[in-house]
């Protein structure tokens, strides 16, 4: 009998789109795709290194890899730039709808502008590539293809609620509930097509130098958000938290990024309409 495991992934001659793959969270899933032998097509804003992150990843794994400006907001440009992409780097299979912004301000001085500028990428946006994805599978009639949401353990609770911090973020925390049952709703329209959408809701991550295995109370645990460009501006002291985590390790974009790949992968046929958490188990509380 043989030993080896039939739970390889591999994306070679495919090629996968990824918002917002050039920096953060997206990052990481650009690397794992590339490295399980994916193109990756890298969609930025304005990033002025975006093109230097996508040689980079072609140059380590071997792969086709490029950036392209797109705001995913715009529709008509989302669908030009998924009609390029699908012929200059070869069929696209799949499609992490990660980009997304917050702001943050206290719920009494938000302005319709701000939630514009919240609902526009991250509910507009994955809306915008979800279809323009679509499009390109049902007009080849694939029957086929994949689609990856990042979306929020805030889709489910409030930031503030559970931290001793004023993470005044409510467009933030509603535009991920929102996102979280657009995907139910396309996964149940776009079924009969063969495409599956899913989403990946990532929590907070632990912060590394105040882990403490022995803690007394749960609540002493300090907890610090996924460490990208899109949390940075917040206090970076440990953030006191009411609930907590199972897992003692500190969340990496690598993590987040594993089950992404799980869920664009064959091995995920029989998985649509989901959302999946990584987040240490920290909604059980
Ligand atoms: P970052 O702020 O690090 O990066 C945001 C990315 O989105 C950048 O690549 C940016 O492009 C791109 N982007 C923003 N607006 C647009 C737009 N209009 N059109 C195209 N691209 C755009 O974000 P994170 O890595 O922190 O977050 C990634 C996702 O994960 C988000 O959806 C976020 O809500 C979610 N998330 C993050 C958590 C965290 O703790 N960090 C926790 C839970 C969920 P450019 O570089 O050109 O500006």
């Amino acid at each position: 009998m043989s030993s080896s495991s039939s739970f390889n992934i591999s994306f070679a001659n495919q090629c996968i789109v990824v918002t917002g793959g050039n920096r953060g969270i997206g990052y990481g899933y650009t690397r794992e795709i590339a490295r399980a032998g994916g193109n990756v097509a890298v969609i930025y804003r304005s990033s002025k290194d975006a093109e230097d992150v996508a040689n980079k990843i072609a140059q380590e794994f071997g792969v086709k890899a490029k950036a392209y400006r797109c705001d995913v907001s715009d529709a008509e440009l989302v669908n030009n730039t998924f009609r390029q992409i699908n012929d200059e780097m070869g069929p696209v299979m799949g499609l992490i709808a990660n980009a997304g912004v917050s702001v943050v301000k206290p719920a009494l001085e938000l302005t319709a502008e701000d939630f514009r500028q919240v609902y526009d990428v991250n509910v507009l946006g994955v809306f915008n590539t979800a279809r323009a994805a679509a499009k390109l599978w049902v007009e080849k009639d694939y029957k086929k293809g994949s689609i990856v949401v990042t979306s929020s353990m805030s889709s489910q609770i409030i930031n503030q609620a559970a931290l001793n911090q004023p993470l005044t973020q409510v467009f933030y925390n509603s535009s991920k509930a929102a996102v979280s049952n657009l995907v139910k709703g396309l996964a149940a329209e776009w079924a009969s097509q063969g495409i599956r959408v899913n989403a990946v809701s990532p929590g907070y991550g632990i912060f590394l130098p105040v882990i403490r295995r022995d803690v007394a109370c749960l609540s002493e645990l300090c907890l610090l958000l996924v460490n990208t460009d899109q949390t940075g501006h917040m206090d970076k002291k440990p953030l006191t938290c009411a609930s907590s985590t199972l897992i003692f390790v500190t969340l990496q974009a690598q993590e987040i990024a594993g089950q992404a790949i799980l869920l664009l992968s064959d091995h995920a046929s029989y998985m649509t309409g989901g959302e999946y958490f990584v987040d240490g188990g920290q909604l059980i509380w």
